[in-house]
Formats: C-alpha cells, structure tokens, sequence
C-alpha cells in the first residue's frame, strides 16, 4: 500500500500527533464491538432487549440487576491485553510524537500499554460509584457481588464511572478532546465507524490537511481523510511505527 509509507512519512515528521478510536481499536484484543460479526449484538441474550438498551441509562435504573449481569458478562472481561495499535500508539507519546489519544472505549487497554494522556470519551470500568452517597469502589468489588453491586456504606446502588446510552458525555473530557483535535498538526482516526454523535462530530474540529482514517470497513468520512488504509488497525498501526 502506497499510502503507508507516505502516512510513515508524516509520523516521522510531526511532534504533534492526536488519535482518535473507537471499538476497533480493541477487537483484537477479544473485547466485543457492537456490530461486526462477534459484536455484541450477533451475540446470543437471553432476553428481548438490544445491546443498546441493555447499556442505558433507563435499563439500569429499571433493572439494576440484569444491567450489572449483561455488564459483568460482555464489558469486564478477565484477561484481556493491550494489542499492537495500542502499543504502537504508547510508543509513539513515549517518543515525544503523540499528544494524546481519545478514545470511546471503556477498557484502559491504552493505559495499560503505557498511554499517559488518554481521553476516555464515555468514561471506564476501572472506577465505580454508589449512586445515593457517591462512595468509591473498584471492580473487584463490584464482581464480588451477584447481580447489582450495593454500596456497603449506605446500601445504594454502586454504577461503573461510563457513560451510558441516554446520558451526556462528561463536558471537561469533550472539551479537552476538541482542543486536543482543533491543535493537532496530524490527526489518525480508527477503529470507529464515525456514525455515534458526538463523538463522530469532534474529527470537524481538525483544521488541518494531514487527516489518517484507518478502518476495515469504510465509513461516512472517508470522504474526507487525506490518507485513507483499510484494514486491521492493530496490524497497519504496528507497521506504521516500525522503524520511526
Ligand atoms: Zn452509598
């Protein structure tokens, strides 16, 4: 592919590089996207309900306990490790290339290969909160409990810290995203179909002429990438850093 040495070629230039990814990003590393062939919505529910729903914010007051079960089940994976595009990624801010990476994912596959500047669009599953006193837990505790997870303080419901279908997107993290974008000498775009609002919207913050989308199927704004690789992200990232 031509268009990777030439993308190789701009890495190798800029000291100003943001990303922007979505679910592709850690479908490599077994975690489940929405709708591609394993995503979560070919995948067998016993129950009536979308994904979608499932993860919303009505479902979650509604049925607390079948939430934190489809969410135990299908988003806190055991065992799981950061693949070649977030190591590539974790390499390229080591190298005083990359200014940050936003992301839509909830996994902290980008922290645990080493990102230190990580904007996490629609929150984690690292960090849980009791919804009536506001108590901090971690995982550990959340998985120890069948079911919804109660706060042992004062017995409310404990939610993971992600932003949930039906809920606005934390502003500081959507701020600090734009600023990051809108100052971006290069920016690299994967993993994400660029359909959700308001995530798909940011990458109109980008003023620039060096815009990379790297994504197996094609999407709304291929349009208007500069450089456009199609493919497995964690395959043409790794060879995208090669080398640099
Ligand atoms: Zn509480």
């Amino acid at each position: 592919m031509e268009n990777v040495s030439e993308v190789k070629k701009l890495i190798k230039e800029s000291n100003n590089i943001v990303f922007f990814g979505g679910a592709g990003v850690s479908t490599a590393s077994g975690v489940p996207d929405f709708r591609s062939a394993t995503g979560l919505y070919n995948r067998e529910n016993d129950s009536d309900y979308s994904p979608e729903y499932m993860l919303s914010h009505e479902f979650f007051v509604n049925h607390p306990d079948k939430f934190m079960d489809y969410a135990k089940e299908n988003l806190m994976i055991d065992g799981i490790k950061p693949n070649a595009c977030h190591k590539a990624l974790a390499k390229l801010e080591e190298m005083g290339k990359l200014k940050g990476v936003i992301t839509q994912n909830v996994d902290s596959l980008h922290q645990e290969a080493g990102s230190k500047n990580v904007v996490e669009l629609h929150g984690n599953l690292r960090d849980y909160y009791c919804t009536s006193c506001g108590k901090n837990f971690d995982l550990d505790y959340v998985k120890s409990q069948d079911g919804k997870a109660v706060c042992d303080k004062c017995g409310g419901i404990v939610r993971p810290d992600i932003v949930l279908y039906g809920e606005s997107l934390d502003q500081n993290a959507l701020s600090y995203a734009v600023s990051l974008i809108a100052s971006a000498d290069v920016l690299i775009v994967g993993g994400t179909s660029l359909v959700v609002y308001p995530a798909a919207g940011l990458i109109d913050f980008y003023k620039g002429k060096k815009l990379v989308v790297i994504n197996m199927d094609p999407t709304p704004k291929d349009k208007n990438a500069d450089y456009l690789l199609q493919g497995d992200i964690s395959k043409i990232m790794d060879e995208l850093v090669e080398g640099v």
